[in-house]
């Protein structure tokens, strides 16, 4: 019923718990999940739990906090990964300018180059957007030309930005933040964006809807995030997650 299409089993916190964290979710009504990479480590993870189980995916990519740390063998290496048949995206990549390990022309270079190797493969890409939405904006929009498509990650732009966006064909995905009392713009947001256009996510560990707030997150609770969205958008639960799921499936190309 539900595709939590951003999730990082694959971060040290849920070491040794994974196995029960995905029977919870499969409870909770999470048909599929969508493993996101960010180094080195976290991108082999990711492919190990999508080789382990069905229902899960991965995405390869590098982040922009790290780009400094991104060596052009990095790079040829996430490459070879993109032909894994369960790798379905690249990232999570983009640009953050709110962290300042890695300065903004590192990130934007690395960014762009995870750009080509998408459009190469012919993947979607998983972007990270934080504090540098004009900058990513005006990024994408050079590509969009060549059919480069994707979605914004935990969508932290403004409601006047959804339409620039989404008419470069990107998707918008909301986070437990659109669930937060004081979060009126990711509500605006659930409410002015096209249900064709929204997926939901966890962003686990990260980023925990309320009630929870404050605890680990676990792609089990992506059903509060579509919870929220029906409410805003008063629609059924039921198809909220048929939509959303729907339009993960079609974004990252799967089939079953
Ligand atoms: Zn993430």
């Amino acid at each position: 019923m539900f595709f939590d299409t951003h999730c990082h089993l694959n971060a040290e916190h849920f070491v040794g718990e994974v196995e029960n964290i995905i029977e919870q979710s499969q409870q909770a009504g999470v048909e599929y999940i969508l493993v996101v990479g960010f180094d080195r480590q976290t991108n082999i993870d990711a492919i190990a739990l999508a080789e382990k189980y069905e229902h899960i995916y991965a995405a390869v990519g590098w982040h922009p906090v790290d780009a400094i740390d991104c060596t052009n063998e990095d790079l040829i290496w996430i490459e070879s990964l993109l032909s894994h048949p369960k790798v379905v995206a690249v990232g999570e990549i983009g640009l953050d300018h709110y962290w300042d390990k890695s300065p903004h022309d590192v990130q934007q270079t690395i960014f762009e180059q995870q750009i080509e190797l998408a459009l190469k493969y012919e993947k979607p890409i998983i972007v990270h957007d934080r504090d540098a939405h004009q900058a990513v904006y005006q990024t994408l929009k050079k590509y969009a030309n060549r059919g480069l498509r994707g979605v914004m990650h935990s969508y932290s732009a403004s409601s006047e930005m959804v339409k620039p966006f989404t008419d470069l064909g990107f998707m918008i995905s909301l986070s437990g933040v659109v669930t937060f009392k004081n979060a009126k713009v990711p509500k605006k947001v659930a409410e002015l964006t096209p249900l064709e256009y929204l997926l939901i996510e966890t962003d686990a560990p990260y980023l925990t809807p309320h009630p929870y707030r404050g605890k680990r997150n676990e792609p089990a609770y992506v059903a509060l995030v579509a919870e929220e969205i029906a409410k805003i958008k008063e629609l059924a639960v039921s198809e909220v997650g048929k939509v959303t799921t729907a339009n993960a499936k079609r974004l990252f190309g799967i089939e079953n």
